[in-house]
């Protein structure tokens, strides 16, 4: 198990500084996802935990040890991409042994460390099959399992599981999840993705142009963004942000937090409008709500609207956040 650090790390391609004095620690033996838009800089980050691309300055360290001077195999990480990077020519044993045979690992201890991890992973019935005849699940899982053969004390993962359909994408969260109980390890997991986020994490951490926006449990990243950009990054859909005009105070209310209703009804926030577009995704319904120039998202558990009906919108004042004009929550603690 290994904890990460980075301490003022600055990260410069040619000229152009995608990384800025950025200080991060990542806990020993959780579950921690680097999070936000394309470009970001999340691939960066873990590259330069693996080694693969250092820093430009400042320092990494693994367990308190600085090694910008340690090669990306003498870490203890390994790292699984999206494109999963098997052999196809290889049965699955082979393709998991491969590390281990490169490292002159003696044979019984390879067949033992290649059994075990299999299992783990579900694979031990598809060991003398090709990767062509498995499924991107079954695929996915040869490349974890590939990672989890050199025993790493830190697992990269860089968007794992994009090549996936949605239905498999969910599955492997779940065995991803039970995985990473399994085996205790720190594990780093980069994606675009909010729901992957938030449905995986021990701890989020949410950036934008290489900068970290907020670092926090998916709970309290959900109730207590700190700035817009986290409000808005993370809930689908995202934090409805209206302006109170008066000094650039902007207030926000989450799709579930906002009541509608066919008469005025007392609320603390209270808004007239008009149904514009209505969603029933079964258990609850999506609505579009206009009030003059602002339109707002709620999401309601019973479909009790037609489009182009007029409602009234309603937000009670502990459903209300506060944004000043830097963008900040206000009052955030
Ligand atoms: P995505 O979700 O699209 O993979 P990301 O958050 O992982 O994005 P990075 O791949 O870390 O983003 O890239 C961050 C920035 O650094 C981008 O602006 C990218 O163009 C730039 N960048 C990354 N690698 C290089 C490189 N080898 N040379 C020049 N610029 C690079």
């Amino acid at each position: 198990m290994a904890s990460i650090e980075f301490r003022q790390v600055t990260k410069t391609f040619e000229k152009h500084t995608v990384i800025k004095d950025l200080d991060l620690t990542i806990e020993d033996g959780k579950f921690t996802v680097l999070v936000g838009p394309s470009g970001c800089g999340k691939t960066t980050l873990l590259r330069m935990i693996a080694g693969i691309d250092p820093q430009t300055s400042g320092q990494v360290l693994i367990n308190g040890k600085d090694v910008t001077s340690i090669t990306p195999g003498k870490r203890g990480v390994a790292m699984v991409f999206q494109n999963y990077a098997i052999y196809p020519t290889m049965s699955v044993r082979e393709n998991i042994e491969f590390g281990l045979k490169n490292n002159k690992v003696p044979k019984a201890e390879r067949t033992r460390l290649v059994e075990t991890i299999s299992a783990t992973v579900g694979l031990y019935e598809y060991l003398d099959r090709k990767p062509s005849t498995l499924s991107g699940g079954q695929r996915q899982r040869v490349a974890l399992a590939r990672a989890m053969v050199k025993q790493p004390s830190v697992f990269l993962m860089d968007e794992p599981l994009s090549n996936l359909d949605a239905k498999l994408r969910v599955q492997m969260r779940i065995e991803l999840i039970e995985l990473h109980k399994k085996l205790g390890t720190t594990f780093v997991y980069v994606t675009h993705d909010q729901v992957e986020a938030m449905s995986m994490a021990d701890t989020i951490v949410l950036m934008n142009q290489g900068q970290i926006q907020q670092e926090a449990p998916p709970d309290v990243m959900y109730r207590q963004p700190n700035n817009l950009f986290a409000a808005q990054f993370i809930g689908v859909p995202p934090m409805n942000v209206g302006d109170l005009g008066v000094g650039g105070v902007k207030y926000g209310f989450r799709p579930e937090s906002a009541i509608l209703s066919a008469k005025p009804a007392e609320h603390h926030l209270s808004l007239r409008g008009v149904i514009v577009t209505r969603e029933m995704l079964g258990s609850e319904t999506i609505y579009q709500v206009r009030s003059g120039p602002d339109a707002f998202m709620v999401k309601c558990t019973e479909d009790l609207f037609a489009v182009d009906q007029e409602v009234y919108l309603g937000v009670p004042e502990a459903k209300l956040d506060f944004f000043g004009a830097d963008n900040n929550r206000i009052g955030k603690d």
